[in-house]
C-alpha cells in the first residue's frame, strides 16, 4: 500500500464541493474513518470534471444515520448503502466491505447479497478496477494506493482487481462498466479482460435484473461518450443482450444521434435518456408494423400496436418505465402526423408537449437520408422560425398545395403500378381518416383570421387541386370561372330605421 501526498497529484480540498466535505467533516468529527472513492477520485486525478462523489466509511449504515439523523436513509437491499442529503445534493456513503460469504452467491457465483462489513483493505480488493481504487482524504491531504491505481491511471489502463472472469461471475454488469470508462476516459482495456469478453460470458448479463440493466443503459446513454461506447457495445457481444431486436449494427440514424446526445451534454443542455431508445428500437418499429399491415390490420392500428409490442419485447432486458415508454410511443406516434399534417392541424401539433422531441426525432432521421420524412424535418424547423401569423398561415397555404399535389401524384403513381405501396408513414396519414386528430379549439384570434380567410376567393390552383382529389379528374378553368358566376352576391342596403323597434330603455 502507498500513502501519496494529494496535493503532490494535483488534489485539491477547493475543487470538492461542500457536500463532500460536509460528509467526510462529519464521520470524521463523530470517530469514524472517511475518504472519497471511485469515479470522484478518478476523474480529479485526471484533471476532469467529477459528475459527482461517492464517500466510504468504516461506520455501518446504521451507525451512519445516527451520526446524520434525518438527513439520511439507509438504501438498497443486496448492496445497501446510506444516502447522505447536505443542502441540495446528496452523496452516496458506503461501509467498507468483506468478501461476501458463500450463501451470497448464485450457483454461477453472482452475488446476490453483499453486506458483510470489513475494513479497508478489503474493501479496495472488493471494488472493480485499480483507478477506481483510490481513497483520497482531503483533510490528512491523502491518496491512498493499495492496488497501483495511480500508475494504471498514467498508463490509461483500465485492470481488474484479481481474475477477470471471476470478477465478471460476481457481477455480470462489470461488463457494462468497462466499456463505459473505456469509452468515457479512451482508455485501454487490460487484455487480460478482453481475453474473456466473449460471447459466453456476456450471456450472464442475462441473470442481470432487467431494472439494473435499465439504469445502466441511462448511465450509457447520458454520460456524453455515447457515440465511442456504441462500437465497443458491439465488438464486445454485449449489445445483442441489451437491445436483442436491433440489428447489431451503428446506422446512420443512430450514429448521427448518438452525436447530437454526446453534443448536446458538453453544451450543458438537458437529454431524455429514453429517446434514444426511440432512435434504437425505430427499424424494429417500422418492420413490425409492416408486418401487422401484412396481416391486414388498418394502418393507424398497426402503428399503434407496433409500438406496443416493440418496447413490451425491449422490457424482457431492460425494464423500461411506464412515463419513459409513454415518451417512446409519442415520438413514434407523431412520426407521420409531422410528415404529412393535416394543414389545419399544424397549430395544434406545434403546441403538442411532445413537439420538441417529436421533431427532433424527425430531424435526426432526414440529415441521416431517410427519405420517408419528406423533407418535413426542414419545414417544420423554418415554420419553427417564423415570426408572425400571417407568416405561418401563408407556410400552412403553401404547405397545403404541396400536401395536394403530391398526394394527386400518389395516387397516379398507384393507379399507374397497381402493386405499388406507400410507405408505412404516408399509409397511416394518408388513411386520415382513422387517424384520430388532435382536437385544439381555435384561438378567438384564428377564428377571426378564418372567417377573414372565408371571404376570400380560393385561389383557382387550389380548387383545381381539390376538384382533382375529389373526382380523380382534373377541372377545368371554365368550371371554376362558371362556378364564381354562379355565387350569389349580397347586396349592402341602407338601413330602414323606421323598422327599427323602440323599446322602453331607449
Ligand atoms: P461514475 O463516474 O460513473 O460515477 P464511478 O466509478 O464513481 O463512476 P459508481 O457507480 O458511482 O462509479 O461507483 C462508485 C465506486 O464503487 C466505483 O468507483 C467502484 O469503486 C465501486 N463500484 C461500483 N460498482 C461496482 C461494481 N459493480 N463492482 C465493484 N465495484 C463497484
Ligand atoms: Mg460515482
Amino acid at each position: 500500500m502507498q500513502t501519496l501526498r494529494a496535493s503532490k497529484l494535483g488534489l485539491d480540498p477547493n475543487e470538492l464541493s461542500p457536500a463532500i466535505l460536509d460528509v467526510i467533516d462529519t464521520l470524521s468529527a463523530a470517530g469514524y474513518d472517511a475518504y472519497i472513492v471511485g469515479g470522484g477520485v478518478r476523474d480529479l486525478l485526471l484533471g476532469l470534471h467529477p459528475k459527482d462523489f461517492d464517500a466510504v466509511t468504516n461506520a455501518t449504515p446504521q451507525q451512519i444515520r445516527d451520526v446524520f439523523g434525518k438527513r439520511c436513509r439507509i438504501i438498497g437491499r443486496r448492496f445497501e448503502l446510506a444516502h447522505v442529503y447536505s443542502g441540495r445534493d446528496m452523496i452516496e456513503v458506503a461501509t467498507f466491505r468483506a468478501p461476501p460469504r458463500r450463501p451470497s452467491t448464485t450457483a454461477a457465483g453472482m452475488i446476490t447479497r453483499d453486506n458483510v462489513w470489513g475494513n479497508i483493505k478489503q474493501d479496495y480488493s472488493r471494488r472493480d478496477f485499480t483507478i477506481n481504487a483510490l481513497y483520497y482524504q482531503p483533510r490528512k491531504d491523502q491518496v491512498l494506493d493499495f492496488c497501483e491505481g495511480v500508475s494504471d491511471l498514467r498508463a490509461r489502463l483500465i485492470r481488474f482487481l484479481g481474475n477477470p472472469t471471476i470478477r465478471f461471475e460476481e457481477d455480470p454488469v462489470r461488463m457494462l462498466r468497462i466499456l463505459r470508462f473505456a469509452a468515457k476516459l479512451g482508455f485501454a482495456i487490460d487484455p487480460e479482460i478482453i481475453a474473456v469478453l466473449k460471447p459466453a460470458l456476456t450471456q450472464l448479463l442475462r441473470d442481470v435484473s432487467p431494472h439494473r440493466l435499465y439504469d445502466e443503459s441511462q448511465k450509457m446513454f447520458s454520460g456524453g461518450y455515447l457515440a465511442p461506447l456504441l462500437p465497443l457495445l458491439e465488438q464486445y457481444h454485449v449489445w445483442p443482450i441489451l437491445f436483442a431486436d436491433v440489428k447489431a449494427h451503428i446506422t446512420p440514424l443512430i450514429q448521427r444521434a448518438a452525436d447530437n446526445t454526446d453534443a448536446r451534454i458538453k453544451a450543458g443542455k438537458s437529454i431524455n435518456p429514453a429517446f434514444f431508445y426511440a432512435i434504437l428500437l425505430w427499424q424494429p418499429m417500422l418492420d413490425r408494423v409492416a408486418q401487422l399491415q401484412a396481416q391486414n390490420m388498418a394502418s393507424f392500428e398497426a402503428w399503434t400496436q407496433a409500438g406496443v409490442d416493440v418496447l413490451r419485447r425491449q422490457q424482457k432486458h431492460t425494464a423500461i418505465p411506464r412515463f419513459a415508454e409513454v415518451f417512446i410511443r409519442e415520438i413514434w406516434e407523431l412520426q407521420p402526423r409531422l410528415i404529412q399534417p393535416k394543414a389545419r392541424q399544424v397549430p395544434a401539433l406545434a403546441a403538442h408537449p411532445r413537439f420538441r422531441a417529436g421533431f427532433d426525432f424527425l430531424l435526426l432521421r432526414e440529415q441521416s437520408g431517410d427519405p420517408a420524412t419528406q423533407g418535413m424535418g426542414e419545414w417544420w424547423h423554418n415554420y419553427q422560425n417564423l415570426s408572425n401569423d400571417d407568416e405561418r398561415e401563408h407556410a400552412i397555404k403553401l404547405l397545403n398545395r404541396m400536401q395536394l399535389r403530391q398526394r394527386r401524384q400518389n395516387i397516379a403513381a398507384l393507379a399507374g403500378q397497381p402493386n405499388a405501396e406507400l410507405s408505412a408513414e404516408q399509409a397511416v396519414s394518408n388513411g386520415n381518416t382513422d387517424v384520430p386528430t388532435i382536437d385544439v379549439p381555435p384561438t378567438r384570434a384564428a377564428r377571426r383570421r378564418q372567417a377573414r380567410a372565408n371571404q376570400v376567393v380560393e385561389s383557382p390552383e387550389i380548387i383545381d387541386l381539390v376538384d382533382a382529389e375529389l373526382t380523380g379528374v382534373e377541372s377545368t378553368r371554365e368550371s371554376v370561372g362558371s362556378r364564381r358566376a354562379q355565387a350569389p352576391r349580397r347586396k349592402r342596403r341602407p338601413r330602414d330605421l323606421s323598422q327599427v323597434f323602440m323599446g322602453p330603455y331607449q
